[in-house]
This record gives structure tokens, sequence and C-alpha cells, in this order.
């Protein structure tokens, strides 16, 4: 490994400083994070793997992958996000804990040749690591419908997760918001805890992919609210029903059901980069086709960088690309000399 190891940690106030610099520096451990991990481990670049939770991402909360190629019965989300994490270490990733606070870069001195010091700072709460790149893979999360009854109930019928959550509205009645693939999959998934699935939309026709919407018609537990947005959850202690509104004929109607499952899209996790990187209205990560960011050596891939395709495939896809791109600079940057 090329790690760059000065001197042990030091500490100031409260702070405490790893002096090494790794060559890369992986914030996120989902497809793309792993992937960019497995191919910066085999091109022996020192690299470390920053993960606020447990590696897998977003695709661990999926049932069934049916779409990620080589597996022609499909693959279990955990199943298939376990496989990537054993093939990233078993290459000599290391993965830490934590939640990224804040990325910076170093202010520089030039050196004899005129080129700056290149060192990138992550920061973990009280920790800070130096690295030459980074790989921003912090992928995003499930959106919140922002309606009065929403945060009140959540975890008390509100959910945003049917793997995690199914088994609790065991023949129950619930309402599924959202015409995405994820709402679709999930409606379908939990028509085998549940006794009845009403799908609420705002369109009168689903975004999901056909095959997609070829099951979900055929299910006779699935029925659906068309051209309607959830406005309410209703309930004290727990859900008991949802307040929607026909948005053509402005009629308002009460659904009772004891659960409601939010699948309205995802908000990209980026907060932490601030004015650092250059990001969409929307919060999602500007690259070019290399998946370099606004800022030089810096990196994006996966769920949290704006592109038109979402999937486990395309996020592995990005995270190969980020992972080359970057050791291509490291390369060129260890031929010039950097401190
Ligand atoms: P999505 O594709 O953005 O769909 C979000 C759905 O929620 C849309 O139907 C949208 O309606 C609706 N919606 C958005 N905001 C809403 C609001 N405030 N109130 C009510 N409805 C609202 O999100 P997703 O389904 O989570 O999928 C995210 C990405 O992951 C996509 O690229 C998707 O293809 C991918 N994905 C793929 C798979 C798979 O391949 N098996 C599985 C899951 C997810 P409109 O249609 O009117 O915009």
């Amino acid at each position: 490994m090329s790690v760059v190891s000065t001197k042990s940690k030091t500490s100031s106030k409260e702070e405490m400083k790893e002096e090494k610099i790794y060559d890369a520096i992986i914030i996120g451990g989902g497809p793309a994070g792993l992937t960019a991990g497995i191919y910066l481990s085999r091109a022996r670049m020192g690299t470390l793997l920053i993960e606020k939770a447990l590696p897998g991402g977003q695709a661990i909360l999926t049932e069934i992958i049916e779409n990620y190629p080589g597996f022609p019965h499909g693959i279990t989300g955990p199943e298939l996000m376990q496989k990537m994490e054993e093939q990233a270490v078993r290459f000599g990733l290391k993965i830490e804990y934590g939640e990224v606070v804040e990325v910076k870069i170093k202010v520089g001195k030039e050196d004899k040749k005129g080129k700056e010091d290149k060192v990138k700072i992550v920061k973990i709460n009280n920790q800070e690591y130096r690295t030459l790149t980074i790989i921003l893979a912090s992928g995003a999360e499930a959106s919140k419908l922002e309606v009065p009854g929403e945060e009140e109930l959540r975890g008390r019928g509100v959910s945003y997760c049917a793997t995690c959550d199914a088994p609790f509205f065991k023949d129950q009645k619930i309402v599924v918001v959202g015409g995405g693939d994820t709402a679709i999959e999930e409606a379908l998934y939990l028509t085998k805890f549940v006794r009845e699935v009403t799908i609420i939309h705002r369109r009168d026709r689903l975004r999901a992919t056909k095959i997609l919407q070829e099951r979900v018609f055929a299910n006779k537990k699935i029925n659906f609210a068309w051209d309607s947005v959830a406005t309410k959850i209703l309930g004290k202690e727990k859900v008991e029903g949802v307040l929607i509104q026909n948005k053509k004929t402005a009629e308002e109607k009460e659904i009772s059901c004891q659960g409601v499952f939010v699948f309205v899209g995802n908000v990209p996790n980026s907060k932490f980069l601030y004015e650092l990187i250059k990001l969409d209205q929307k919060g999602y990560i500007l690259t070019d086709d290399n998946m370099m960011t606004s800022q030089e050596g810096i990196y994006a891939c996966g769920d949290v960088r704006k592109k038109l395709l979402r999937q486990v495939v395309t996020a592995c896809g990005e995270g190969a690309t980020a992972a080359f791109a970057a050791q291509k600079y490291i390369e060129e940057l260890k031929g010039v000399s950097y401190k």
C-alpha cells in the first residue's frame, strides 16, 4: 500500500489529525463506493472507505435486484452488497465508520516546480483524514412528503422501507405513495404481508418500468388512487388513515389504513460539501465524463451524481471510472512530488 505516513496521530484541543496521507478516501459504501474500493485496492492505492452506517447503501434495503447482470433469477440486495464488500476487503480496502461533516482542500504551499500541495481533508466528527483524492459516493436518501402527520407518526405507521417494516403490517391495510420503480417494487413486496395496498399517485400513469407495471396491474391486492396527492396523515398514537386530494377535481377523501409507505424519490446526500463542489439545483453533484467534479482530484459516482439512470449497475460503472481517473491523477501527482 502506498499510504504516505509522516507522524502518528497528533491531538490539538479537540481534534485528532491523522498525519498519514491516503491516496484516496471514498465517502460512502454503496455499490459505487465499494466498486471504487475494489478498483483502487487492486491498483494498490492506499485507500480508506468511510461509511455512515452499514456498507451497502440503499441497495441493501431492496428485497430482490433483477436487473443486475449475471444473476438470471435476481439476487437479494443484502446478498449482492455483502459480496461486493467482501470482494473489496479481500483486495485490502480499509473501511471505517463515521459521518463525514466536511471536506476541505488544504491551502498548500508551492514547491520548487511551482506545484501546489494537493492534499485534501475529510472531517468526521472530531477526526481529520488527509488524502490526495476523494471519491464522493454518498448516495441519496428517501424524500419526505412534507405533510402534517408525517414526522409525528414516523415509525408509528409511517415508513420509508418496506423490507424493514413490512412484517409489522401483517393482514393490515396500507397505502403506498409514489409511482416510480421503488414505489411499485415495494408495493408488490408488501402484498406478501398485508391484506390490501392502495397506491396513491399524483398522475394517471406510472413512472415505473413496464415489467413492474404489468405485475402491479395483475396483483389483486393492489388498487390505485390516481391523480391524487396525500395531504395529511391521520392518527394520534399511530397511523389511522390518510387524507388525499384529487388534483383534477380538488375532491378530498379519507382512506382508512394502518400504514403509509412513502416512496416519492430521493434527495442526494451532499449537504456536507457546502460550496466546495458544484451541485445542481437539487443538490446532485455535477461531473465530467471521467467523474471529476468541479474540484481537481475530487470525483463523484453513484446516486449522489447528476445523471440519467440511477441503478446498481450504473453506480458500479461510475465507481470503476472514478477510481481509474483518481488512480491516474495520483500517479501523475506522485511523479511530480507532493507534500
Ligand atoms: P423516482 O423514479 O424519482 O419516482 C418518484 C415517484 O414519486 C414518481 O412517480 C413521482 O411522480 C412521485 N413523486 C415525487 N414527488 C412526489 C410528491 N411530492 N408527492 C407525490 N408523489 C411524488 O424515484 P424512485 O422510484 O425512488 O427511483 C429512484 C431511482 O432509482 C430511479 O432512477 C429508479 O429507476 C431507480 N430504481 C430502480 C430500481 C430497479 O431498477 N429495480 C428499483 C428502485 C429504484 P411523477 O411520476 O409524477 O414524477
